[in-house]
């Protein structure tokens, strides 16, 4: 058997099961995993037919192939047949329990089928519906043997008796169909619950003005019920994508994962950019001269696509002007880079204490001046009363 793991498929499809409006419970069960499609109809009575169409569906979910193989189709619905046939035997069910089922793969434009009962397959095809299943009935064996009509096999007493299904010849072998199907084609599989409710032309007028295939399997489902709603009745319609489609979609998907990566990697250089900024921004600082005093600026000078980084840190009480010429010239035009506020401030107190030394420089020289012209003033001031002294001593 195949590995069990399924492609991705691309199909659109919907489905709906409902009870109906007369039987308590609802024997139908369904599978919906594309590109596997299943619906098997229980029989055996209540706490019976459930058992058996459920033990179907689980089977032939875990047992058909990936791949559109009809063969292991089939081979998954054998296996369906004896796992029933053994539930039974081991009290599972109730013996003589059955189901019937129809069971598609449908992969791009391959559609494979294997069916027993009469449970049915369709195809819509350019408006057109046609049955693909023959059904395993009394009635479908009279009406081909021209015994009777399609007409008279609605109320005929013995509509239901099916006479291939699930669970009771553990030699039985499902139809198998293979088919090619086309793009806007729509398969549709059912129980009976919809087709002994529904003619096929009311089948086809809702398959064919419902785009949507969940909606239209709800419509399906809807008009059966409204119908009178005798039986159970489950329905699956599932769109033929094709290969073009498929193509398409993938295209469509690679280049959502290409953008995907192209916009994850320019919002990661964008934050690295931003996050090399706001640190080179944190840890820069420059001076300028702002109304005559050196002021420090924390932030990167200039501006980035139009917008500034930096703002005033501290306007200082030094005063420009006294401050070298050469320094005091940059800071009014250029501005000087430091590497942080911290750095700002270090390089603000040595501006202070050169001027500081500056000014206790002048001091010095201005005191050394004045204590130099106060002792030049005492000697010229000493040799004026010599003279007169010395003359008073003459005398
Ligand atoms: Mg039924």
């Amino acid at each position: 058997m195949a590995a069990r793991k399924r492609k991705t498929a691309y199909t659109t499809f919907g489905s709906r099961t409902d009870v109906g409006c007369v039987r308590d419970h609802n024997e139908d069960s369904l599978v919906v995993a594309p590109p596997l499609f299943v619906v098997c109809d229980g029989m055996g009575g209540h706490a019976a037919g459930e058992v058996a169409s459920e033990i179907a569906v689980r089977v032939i979910e875990n047992r058909a192939p990936a791949h559109a193989d009809v063969e292991e189709l089939g081979q998954a619905v054998e296996e369906a047949n004896l796992a029933i046939i053994r539930a039974a035997h081991e009290g599972r069910g109730r013996e003589g329990m059955g189901t019937t089922c129809t069971a598609a793969i449908l992969e791009n434009e391959r559609l494979v089928i294997a069916q027993v009962g009469d449970s049915r397959a369709y195809l819509l095809s350019k408006g057109r519906l046609q049955q693909l299943t023959r059904d395993h009935s009394l009635m479908a064996d009279l009406i081909e043997a021209g015994h009777i009509t399609k007409e008279e096999a609605k109320v005929h007493p013995q509509r239901s008796v099916i006479t291939r299904a699930l669970g009771s010849d553990p030699r039985m072998l499902p139809d198998l169909f293979e088919i090619d199907v086309n793009p806007g084609d729509r398969l549709l599989i059912c129980s009976d619950g919809l087709t002994t409710m529904l003619s096929d032309e009311e089948i086809a007028q809702i398959l064919a003005r419902t785009p949507d295939p969940q909606l239209c399997a709800r419509q399906l489902v809807n008009a059966a019920v409204g119908a009178g709603g005798y039986d159970n009745v489950t329905v699956i319609v599932a769109d033929v994508t094709g290969f073009t489609e498929v193509r398409r979609r993938k295209l469509t998907r690679k280049t959502r994962i290409t953008a995907f990566f192209i916009l994850a990697l320019l919002a990661a250089i964008i934050a690295a950019a931003v996050y090399g900024f706001n640190f080179a921004s944190d840890h820069s600082a420059y001076l300028m001269e702002q109304d005559g005093k050196v002021a420090i600026y924390q932030g990167l000078q200039g501006e980035m696509l139009g917008l500034s980084s930096s703002h005033l840190y501290d306007l200082t009480d030094v005063a420009v002007d006294d401050l070298q010429p050469g320094v005091a010239n940059r800071l009014r035009t250029d501005g000087i880079k430091v590497d942080g506020v911290e750095a700002a401030e270090a390089l603000v107190d040595s501006y202070r204490a050169e001027i500081a030394a500056k000014q206790q420089a002048e001091a010095d020289q201005q005191a050394a001046a004045e204590e130099a012209k106060t002792a030049k003033e005492a000697d010229e001031a000493g040799a004026s009363v010599t003279p007169s002294a010395q003359g008073g001593d003459a005398q």
